[in-house]
């Protein structure tokens, strides 16, 4: 256990009931020891990032309050991923559910399971777009930009 920390996650689904999933892993962790959801997205239809062709996923954000280390809320996700039955690996395949943590705090943590905040969540418009939604003057503590410039960056002009 730690201090209250505001936290970011991305959530991703593309395959069956891809909206229920969300629903449903967002109730689980908000009924989750020591997390509470404060806000979250639209849920937004996206086009697949893949070499071969996959189904559209559905993303959103959210933010939650947490008492967890990031070493516990990343457990929690796992265990949340696992409930709702993914069974793939790899980076490219289907995804039942993905749960990543984007930011915890302003902290920067870099072990062998965790990269905080997300590596390639600047690079992602599906991660951007609903997280400029919730947290558009949210500073990314390693780029020192703001949600909604590093969305504005990867839009068409
Ligand atoms: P991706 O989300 O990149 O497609 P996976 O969800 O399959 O990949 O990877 C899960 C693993 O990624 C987790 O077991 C965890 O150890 C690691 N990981 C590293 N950084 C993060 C993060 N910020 N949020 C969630 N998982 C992370
Ligand atoms: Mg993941």
């Amino acid at each position: 256990m730690t201090f209250l920390t505001e936290v970011y996650i991305g959530l991703g689904s593309n395959v069956g009931d891809k909206e229920g999933r969300l629903r449903r892993a967002l109730e689980a962790l908000d009924a989750s020891e020591g997390i509470r959801v404060k806000a979250v997205s639209k849920f937004l239809p996206t086009k697949a990032v893949s070499r071969v062709r996959q189904p559209d996923f559905i993303n959103a954000a959210a933010r939650l309050e947490t008492y967890l280390t990031p070493d516990e809320l990343l457990t929690v996700l796992c265990d949340i991923e696992k409930k709702m039955g993914r069974a793939s690996k790899g980076n490219y395949d289907p995804r039942t559910l993905d749960l990543d943590i984007l930011f915890y705090g302003d902290q920067i943590v870099c072990t062998d399971n965790l990269t905080i905040p997300h590596p390639l969540l600047h690079e992602r418009l599906f991660v951007l777009t609903p997280l400029a939604e919730i947290a558009p003057d949210f500073v990314h503590p390693v780029l020192g930009a703001r949600i909604r410039s590093l969305e504005k960056q990867l839009l068409p002009s």
